[in-house]
């Protein structure tokens, strides 16, 4: 084993083992292969420059036998700025596990996103936003990412930017409906209007 790391981590799963051994080297080839990512570890080896943000960190009361419990929500965004986005959700009693939590959890979310220039008032070709409009739900909040010119930068609230950033979208209109209010259904609902990029097309097209 060349690294430290390298000899720490014995992977559990096919996948795992393929990434440890050089035979996958990219998140684009576990992807088109229609691997299912179940280890951290691959993405921290696929994507080192893999970027994380806390969105939001909530309290959740409890009630237990015991009296009142209270434990701490948190939603995680990682993203490579360049392509690649996940979105995880994790509580814990510490603030600190629960974002390691949502961390993982962010992790084995990863999904590709398709970028291009999907704006008429632009037309550079250059894919500095979406290649077209896509929506997405989660809960009671519906978003819609709209391909903006080139310029425009994030029009979006603070959520959807963050999430849209480490997507690696530099310029896009947004509509959300519904308890927008709800961080955790705005982040979730944002991610899958992302990953909707890809839905339309098949992996081939996307492999080059
Ligand atoms: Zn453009």
């Amino acid at each position: 084993m060349a690294s430290g790391e390298a000899a720490e981590w014995v992977p559990r799963t096919r996948l795992g083992r393929l990434v440890l051994e050089g035979k996958i080297v990219s998140l684009e080839e576990v992807f088109a292969q229609g691997f299912r990512i179940q280890e951290t570890e691959i993405v921290d080896r696929l994507l080192p420059n893999l970027k994380q943000e806390v969105l939001s960190i909530g309290i959740v009361q409890g009630q237990t036998d015991a009296g009142e419990q209270s434990r701490f929500r948190v939603v995680v965004a990682v993203g490579n700025e360049d392509g690649f986005i996940g979105v995880g959700t994790g509580k814990a009693k510490q603030i600190r596990l629960a974002v390691d939590k949502a961390t993982m959890y962010a992790k084995l979310n990863i999904a590709p996103v398709r970028r291009g220039c999907g704006s008429w008032e632009c037309g550079c070709g250059q894919p500095h936003s979406l290649p077209f409009k896509v929506t997405g739900k989660c809960g009671s909040v519906r978003v819609e990412l709209i391909p903006g010119p080139r310029g425009l930068g994030l029009v979006a609230n603070e959520t959807a930017k963050v999430i849209l950033r480490l997507a690696g979208i530099k310029d896009c209109w947004t509509r959300s409906f519904g308890s927008t209010s709800t961080i955790t259904s705005l982040a979730f609902a944002v991610y899958d209007a992302l990953k909707k990029t890809y839905k339309i097309v098949t992996p081939a097209d996307w492999v080059r």
